[in-house]
């Protein structure tokens, strides 16, 4: 039996930058909906219905009742129409959804989830669920995230709130000496290595989200340190390396 997705017009509640060249959209939900973070929606305009591009799902799933979060990245024709939008003057913009089966739902021992720039999209909803879980449970997240520079790490004004909730945050920046503040975490892209050394435990299951190049080198080199594949649950969303 196939499963219906439902196809609707959202509402724009809100629209802010993230950081320069990511926008947060806060829509409002329609009856009943809900979703388990890593899901995505696929958005639309009517007067061009074969474009379309799919969102993960960003805020927090226990709010998901009275409104839904996207993070885009103006990185195109489509991305940045949709950041052209403001409440209120949306027309023609269509979703269906959500997708997709990249999921969690905080129940695994230990999720690492590794991500480059706008790959937080989805582990913001993650670090979001794990933060919902009745005190004391065991659910161990780490979220290890990576921009450029300090300035354009996203939600990171929230990973206090996150590390409240029960996850831990490391973060890395690969492009130091463009920024003029200082850094003194660490430098250079979230390799295999660094990402097992901080996971700690033969038992976690790694969560990878950002451009094609790094999920497949993480992965690799996951898969290299003897990591079950299982273990290891890529989601690629473009060839766009080369902006990290
Ligand atoms: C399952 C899934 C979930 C996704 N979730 C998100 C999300 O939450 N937020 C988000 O911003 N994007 C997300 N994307 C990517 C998104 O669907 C579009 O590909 C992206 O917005 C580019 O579309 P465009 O028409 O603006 O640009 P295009 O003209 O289609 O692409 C322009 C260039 O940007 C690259 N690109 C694609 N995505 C990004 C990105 N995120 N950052 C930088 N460069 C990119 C493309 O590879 C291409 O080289 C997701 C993709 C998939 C498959």
């Amino acid at each position: 039996m196939s499963t219906v997705h439902p196809t609707f017009s959202p509402r724009l509640l809100e629209a802010r930058d993230v950081v320069a060249g990511m926008r947060l959209f806060r829509f409002s939900s329609p009856e009943g909906f809900s979703f388990v973070p890593g899901q995505f929606l696929m958005f639309w305009f009517c007067d061009d219905p074969k474009t379309k591009r799919a969102y993960s799902l960003c805020g927090d799933p226990a709010h998901a009742g009275r409104y839904f979060e996207v993070a885009v990245g103006m990185v195109g024709a489509f991305s940045e129409r949709l950041g052209r939008l403001a409440p209120g003057g949306e027309p023609g913009l269509t979703v269906s959804g959500p997708f997709g089966r990249w999921t969690y739902d905080g129940s695994l021992p230990h999720a690492v989830l590794v991500s480059g720039g706008t790959g937080i999209a989805p582990f913001r909803a993650m670090a979001l669920r794990r933060a919902g879980l009745p005190a004391g449970a065991s659910a161990r997240l780490t979220v290890c995230c990576s921009a450029r520079t300090p300035e354009l790490l996203p939600f990171r004004d929230e990973y206090g709130d996150w590390q409240r909730g029960g996850a831990e945050v490391v973060a890395r920046v690969t492009r130091p000496e463009e920024s003029s503040r200082r850094w003194k975490g660490p430098v250079g892209r979230w390799s295999a290595a660094d990402v097992a050394a901080i996971a700690g435990d033969p038992e976690a299951v790694y969560y990878l989200c950002g451009p094609n190049k790094m999920v497949a080198e993480l992965r690799d080199g996951l898969l290299a340190r003897s990591v079950a594949p299982e273990r290891v649950r890529a989601e690629k969303w473009g060839d766009y390396s080369d902006l990290f």
